[in-house]
């Protein structure tokens, strides 16, 4: 098993994630099995608990883990099922430590970090890194390995000498180590310190740089990476830098560039592994894609334009996933996307003046957009905005997607205005509504929140009569789906048969059927109004988008009849 350690200096935030994915997809594109791990140094066991306005989305995974979105971007860029483990969190470490201790494994011992928690560390990448995570079912070839935070936080400390003793536990020729940096342009001048003192904290903590990687604004001048060289004591081919450029689905061509595959390819003797050909062929097809992809993406002038009503649009991190849905569907339907970001409160009337310019513009990004999408969300805050913005686009036609709680939202608005159940509401938004449309689970703990939700992985079969069903359409003609799941709330069974009568059906449900999952309208009602109790976002790749929001993006961009009369593709010229 070989190691790239991917870590930060300077300050996080600047595409860490995005470096350390697209270096394990150049990887993947020369025939090795890759997998990932993310090391959260926090106190919380996972991310399910943490506010997506603090540390955005939470992602989730088909056993169901709660984790830091990066995970995403692994899951996306290297094509593979993760699972909870390629998580490390602090809290998770020292709770398996005090677990052990109580077990009286350690009997005798003084429990430390160093060696206890240290040690645990490494058992865990080294026991993680080998669980196989693609199609073939094999054990990877290469673990990227990436520390969140920077190096020089009190958090990181055990992580850091954790790693500083693992690269000799795995030997040198099997360890690598990328570290990101940040050069910031000053007047005009491309400022070499911060990386200086980065690589020297780094050093000082026993871990040498095999590629310093610098995000700048502006491609690096060769004197800039020259004096980088020297000052930290590397080759100037070992610098690499990552500016900015179009998107980030551009970052594994520049890094290919600069071949950095060759410096770890000399670095972790990677010539004398044992690569099967049909994995080099595989190889080969997705760096030929990829490049495909990214020059038509620059290539794209028609545009698309998404409104996403949501509570948490101050801090995009919160929709990274749909986000990124998103992007994987205009590009298959050659359009420019354009989301227009509505805070579901600034769509409520207010009795406040001051609000009034903000109600105005947030009615006009939703009038003026192509389609409407209402993503997952927790609490009252907002909701009403949402419920108003679903009436819009199912009296206006304009295609809609819901997704978990827009499902939620779309039902109760449907209720409210075409059943005329007035006091129509959830039970998670308001304290007993008249009419309950939205009840908790029975099977959910209510005194416990952390990992007690719905979660993971489930099935959603398609109804009998739902051959209609454009979405069961763009699944391929499926009977059952899965999909993954994140919710404690679900559509009350009780008001189905009233709501259906009225034209608002349920096409997919879950084993027993008793549970929601797909909601649609006839085509004859609408061009496209679908919800799903699901989150399809997780499952999006690159080149594999997912269906929900490619059925949507295609329905906004008028051209959903020839996507699901040619096989899902799209031809460029339209
Ligand atoms: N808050 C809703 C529930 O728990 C929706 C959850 C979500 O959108 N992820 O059911």
């Amino acid at each position: 098993m070989k190691y790239v350690v991917v870590s930060g200096g300077v300050i996080s935030g600047i595409g860490k994630g995005v470096i350390a994915s697209s270096t394990g997809l150049l990887l993947k594109t020369r025939g090795f099995k890759v997998s990932a791990i993310k090391i959260d140094p926090y106190m919380n066991i996972d991310a399910g608990t943490m506010s997506p306005l603090e540390h955005g989305e939470v992602f989730v995974l088909n056993d169901g883990g709660e984790v830091d979105l990066d995970l995403g971007n692994y899951e996306r860029y290297l094509n593979v099922t993760l699972t909870r483990e390629n998580n490390i969190t602090t809290g998770k470490i020292y709770s398996k430590v005090i677990e052990r201790e109580r077990k009286g494994d350690y009997l005798g011992k003084t429990v430390q970090v160093v060696p206890h928690i240290t040690d645990e560390i490494q058992n865990w990448i080294e026991r993680v890194a080998k669980i196989p995570v693609d199609e073939s079912g094999e054990e990877p070839d290469i673990c990227v390995v990436e520390l969140g935070g920077t190096v020089g936080d009190i958090e990181s400390a055990p992580f850091v000498e954790a790693l500083r003793q693992f690269q000799f536990r795995v030997g040198v020729e099997n360890f690598a180590l990328i570290h990101v940096s940040l050069v910031p342009v000053v007047n005009g001048e491309q400022k070499t310190k911060p990386t200086q003192v980065a690589v020297r904290d780094l050093r000082g903590l026993g871990l040498m740089p095999d590629i310093v990687a610098c995000r700048c604004t502006q491609r690096l001048e060769k004197p800039t990476v020259d004096k980088i060289a020297m000052f930290c004591h590397v080759q100037p081919e070992q610098v690499v830098v990552v500016h900015d450029v179009n998107s980030v689905y551009h970052v594994p061509l520049l890094l290919e560039q600069q071949r950095i595959i060759q410096v770890l390819t000399n670095r972790l003797k990677l010539d004398s592994m044992n690569v099967s050909s049909p994995f080099i062929a595989k190889g080969t097809n997705l760096w030929n894609q990829w490049k495909q992809l990214t020059t038509s993406h620059d290539r794209m002038f028609e545009t698309v334009t998404i409104a996403l009503v949501g509570k948490y649009t101050h801090f995009k991190d919160s929709y990274t996933s749909v986000i990124k849905a998103l992007e994987h569907s205009a590009l298959r339907c050659h359009r420019k996307l354009t989301i227009n970001w509505v805070e579901s409160t600034d769509l409520e009337i207010s009795s406040n003046d001051s609000n009034r310019v903000k109600f105005h513009k947030a009615w006009h990004e939703v009038c003026s957009a192509d389609g409407i999408l209402v993503p997952g969300g927790f609490g009252s805050r907002g909701t009403e905005g949402m419920i108003a913005a679903a009436k819009w686009a199912r009296e206006n036609k304009v295609p809609y997607l819901g997704i978990c709680l827009g499902l939620q939202i779309a039902t109760i608005e449907f209720a409210r205005n075409v059943l005329n159940l007035t006091g129509s509401n959830s039970d998670e938004l308001v304290d007993k509504p008249e009419h309950s449309l939205v009840v908790f689970m029975p099977e959910i703990s209510k005194t416990h929140l952390g990992g007690t939700m719905r979660l993971g992985l489930r099935p959603t079969h398609f109804q009998p009569g739902s051959e209609w069903s454009r979405l069961r359409k763009l699944y391929g003609g499926a009977d059952s789906v899965e999909e993954r799941h994140r919710h404690r709330y679900e559509v009350n069974p009780e008001y189905v048969a009233q709501l259906e009568g009225a034209g608002l059906h349920y096409v997919g449900k879950d084993d027993v059927g008793e549970r929601m999952e797909i909601l649609e309208m006839k085509p004859e009602d609408h061009p496209f109004y679908v919800a799903v109790q699901y989150h399809p976002e997780y499952l999006s790749r690159v080149l594999e988008p997912s269906k929900p929001f490619l059925g949507f993006l295609a329905a906004s961009s008028g051209i959903l009849d020839e996507l699901l009369e040619n096989n899902l593709q799209v031809k460029a010229s339209n």
